[in-house]
């Protein structure tokens, strides 16, 4: 059996309750090293250190339905479940896994059904999502090939996998769904309804914070924590990840949350009463009375706006109440004070996008759209 030592990889004593199934469960902002740079966890580092009980696979241990191949060449143990794979497969995605099996191994050493085994900490969902796109089988596609938006579950799990295991290729991929998703791009951003590559509740933007700060891609942050600004106080209560753990925020990171969701509606309802502003009509107007009476109208009628507002992302736009007729008059505003509305709503909308890493006490390189 290959022997993984460190906090990345624990004997098979653990129980899911003591051994937190994702990293950074509690929320920490903690700087992870990766697998093979941390001294404890390095495939070679076990020979050097105390020796501790040999972990062995359990005793009912369960074939996964999955990922149990007849011919494959090595077993993973996750909890009670073996996952039958190809070793060689592993090698070549994982520098990890390549000099985990470059070591030399005793001759008694455990195997399952007599195949050599590797005990992981990881629990058993995430692994499965590894291996469905590192050995894609029926009906499980890699990324490359989206016909539907992936879990939350599934991109977490593959991006935690594969930095932790080095499966760069992986990570990359992963990690590029989350920068699609939690965009730093204000046109992306700004583009009504713009399909969303993960199928994400608000509160799942906890997730997204921590593997921002497990891989430094701080990028994800801003609207990361907008969206979960959103979540009220279901970002108390944390996201439950692979029906197993429930992942929270660290608490700077909370105090980001609270702080910053009373900033954005600081900043928004100011934003929208500057769209709305009933100061005059536009230059080419050529209906500037009944356009001045229908800005007035609409701008003594906010309390609307700032509802929705309130309930929803700025990417819902606030000035589709210009497009209906005025009530009493039927009429609408004409074509020039229309783009001239619109005008004022993206230069305010740049505002908030350039401050929305302020409000949330976070600095992101490069974040400016002026
Ligand atoms: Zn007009």
């Amino acid at each position: 059996m290959y022997r993984l030592t460190g906090p990345g990889v624990k004997p098979p004593a653990y129980t899911a309750a003591r051994r937190p199934p994702v990293d950074n469960l509690d929320g920490r902002a903690r700087k992870r090293r990766r697998a093979t740079s941390d001294p404890n966890c390095h495939p070679h580092a076990w020979s050097r250190r105390v020796q501790v009980p040999e972990p062995a696979p359990p005793p009912t241990l369960v074939h996964d339905p999955e990922f149990w191949f007849e011919d494959g060449s090595v077993v993973l143990v996750s909890l009670n479940t073996g996952f039958r794979v190809y070793k060689r497969l592993l090698v070549e995605h994982s520098p990890f896994f390549r000099d985990l099996f470059q070591m030399p191994q005793p001759a008694n050493a455990p195997t399952v059904e007599g195949t050599p085994c590797v005990v992981v900490s990881d629990p058993p969902e995430q692994v499965r999502h590894l291996l469905r796109v590192l050995f894609p089988t029926n009906g499980h596609l890699a990324f490359s090939k989206r016909e539907e938006p992936y879990s939350m579950d599934a991109v977490a799990a593959i991006v935690r996998l594969s930095h932790k295991y080095q499966i760069d290729h992986l990570l990359a991929q992963g990690l590029a769904l989350l920068m699609e998703q939690y965009t730093d791009d204000f046109e992306a951003w700004k583009t009504p309804g713009r399909a969303l590559p993960i199928a994400a509740r608000d509160v799942d933007a906890i997730t997204a914070i921590n593997i921002a700060h497990l891989t430094n891609t701080p990028s994800l942050l801003p609207l990361a924590f907008l969206a979960v600004s959103r979540a009220g106080t279901n970002m108390l209560r944390g996201c439950v990840r692979d029906g197993r753990g429930i992942e929270r925020l660290a608490f700077p990171d909370i105090e980001r949350v609270l702080n910053g969701r009373v900033a954005w509606c600081e900043s928004s309802s100011k934003a929208i009463a500057r769209v709305f502003a009933p100061d005059n009509a536009s230059a080419g107007c050529p209906e500037r009375r009944r356009c001045m009476r229908i800005l007035a109208t609409k701008a003594s009628d906010l309390d609307d706006v700032l509802e929705r507002m309130y309930r929803s992302d700025v990417v819902y736009t606030w000035t589709d109440e210009f497009d209906e007729e005025d009530e009493d008059t039927g009429h609408k505003l004409c074509d020039s004070c229309r783009d001239m509305i619109d005008a004022r709503e993206l230069e305010e909308r740049k505002w908030l996008w350039d401050e929305l890493p302020a409000m949330f006490n976070l600095t992101v390189e490069g974040w400016s759209v002026r």
